[in-house]
């Protein structure tokens, strides 16, 4: 394959699962990811139904646009599995059985005690010039074939839809296989970012966000965190791109300060419970939470990363009055001023923490909706307490966008963001959050 550069692909999903909206492609994110750390640029993303014609008509295409296409989906048994197929078509090929490709099939047969049928030996047919790519943890092997269309030569990649198998295959058979034009880099990095609005972040980097700009910077805002993707490419060494973000990072972190928490992959909320956690178990302190309106979540994004334990004693939910009560919420602040109120977060949040004996507890209550909104306490109204050790308990009202499970996700990320300035030596009430409006 040396004399093939990969200069861009194109990334194809199939199944009518996909177009219908049944099943949502994150095959195609793993591929295109998976280019881009390689150095290929992704041009396309193309998603197919389950139909011989338009799969090939999607192949060819494919191929007028890059020079590798890689395909997820469509090499199982049934007869919606229409991949090879359809790459037979392209290539002008018949299809053959493959040796050994039949034999690693009939292996797994055995190994369950199923017979193999006509059916199962369906998945070692190959287009007689691909080669099978070996599954090891499924019975369809992949395919791999190098075609020449209008004169241009094309790497075909066809890889099986289970994301478990897909996964490992793209690693064993296809990373090996890429050719990236050599001399260029893209590097990508993400920095995520908490407690500054996109606005404000957008002129704090200043002309760092220049369109035109290299390294590019580009911004997106997803449930109270913003993530600045820094994306470098070009005719670079990996050491130079490595040394232009790492430079655009430090601008950033210059101006974020600790508004800016991680680098790195991975989603912002994750990694702002990583962080989180770091920062407590350095300082040998733990946490508890109680929860109300979110009903476990927040213990969920906690307990969600590897020895959380180091750090997170655990969360009590009180989703009715009387749990709140018995947990140690006065039962005058219920009746007073209602589950949903800065009393009652302070309570939980105070009671949270003499209960567990943790260093920190963040308690939260609100409405989550869609019914149960008032005039006075519209849904989306949260109150988040945070209580600690020998110091006031400090509480804010949010009046939270979106749906009911945006909303719950929503004050999971705000409570997190409130214990991270405050572990980071903030004044306790800065700074403002977004949603935050008391
Ligand atoms: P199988 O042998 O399991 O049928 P296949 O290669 O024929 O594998 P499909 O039939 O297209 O693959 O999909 C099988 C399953 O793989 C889907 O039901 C879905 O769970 C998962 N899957 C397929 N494509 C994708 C995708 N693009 N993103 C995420 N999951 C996918
Ligand atoms: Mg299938």
């Amino acid at each position: 394959m040396a004399d093939l550069v990969h200069h861009r692909v194109v990334v194809i999903s199939t199944g009518d699962e996909i177009i219908t909206g049944q099943l949502i492609d994150t095959n195609s994110a793993y591929i295109a990811d998976g280019c881009v750390r390689a150095g290929i640029l992704p041009v396309e993303h193309r998603s197919i139904p389950d139909e011989l014609s338009a799969l090939v008509d999607a192949f060819r295409a494919a191929a007028s646009r890059a020079p590798l296409v890689i395909i997820s989906g469509g090499l199982g048994p049934t007869d919606g599995d229409l991949t090879r197929q359809a790459l037979a078509e392209v290539l002008s090929e018949e299809l053959v059985i493959d040796g050994a490709a039949r034999a690693a099939i009939s292996d797994i047969l055995v190994r369950r005690g199923r017979p193999m049928t006509a059916r199962q030996e369906r998945q070692a047919l190959r287009p007689r010039s691909a080669t099978c790519l070996p599954n090891q943890l499924g019975t369809a092997p992949g395919l791999h074939a190098r075609a020449s269309i209008n004169g241009a030569a094309v790497d075909f990649f066809c890889l099986p839809g289970p994301p478990g198998e897909l996964r490992p295959m793209f690693e064993r058979e296809v990373e090996p296989r890429l050719r990236p034009p050599p001399g260029t880099s893209i590097i990508t990095r993400l920095l995520h970012i908490v407690g500054v609005a996109e606005a404000d972040c957008v002129s704090r980097l200043g002309d760092l966000t220049r369109r035109d700009g290299s390294p590019l910077v580009g911004i997106t805002a997803s449930g109270g965190i913003l993530t600045v993707r820094i994306r470098c490419e070009g005719a670079f060494s990996r050491e130079a791109a490595n040394a232009l973000v790492d430079q655009a990072e430090s601008r950033a972190r210059a101006e974020l300060g600790d508004h800016l928490f991680a680098s790195g992959d991975g989603p912002g909320a994750r990694r702002l419970v990583q962080t989180l956690l770091g920062l407590l178990k350095e300082s040998g302190q733990t946490l508890a939470v109680v929860e109300s309106c979110t009903g476990g979540m927040l213990g969920q994004f906690i307990t969600d990363i590897p020895g959380s334990s180091a750090a997170f004693l655990g969360g009590y939910q009180t989703y009715a009055n009387t749990m709140k009560e018995s947990l140690g919420v006065d039962p005058a602040d219920l009746r007073t001023f209602g589950a949903v109120s800065p009393q009652v977060a302070r309570g939980m949040a105070e009671a949270g923490l003499v209960r567990s004996g943790a260093d920190w507890c963040l308690a939260v209550t609100g409405i989550a909706g869609p019914e149960g909104g008032t005039d006075t306490k519209p849904v989306g109204t949260v109150h988040i307490g945070l209580a600690r050790r020998s110091a006031p308990t400090h509480t804010r009202r949010f009046l939270f966008t979106g749906d009911r499970q945006d909303v719950r996700a929503r004050s999971c990320v705000s409570a997190m963001a409130m214990l991270y300035f405050a572990l980071r030596h903030h004044p306790i009430a800065e700074p403002r959050l977004l949603w935050q409006v008391g």
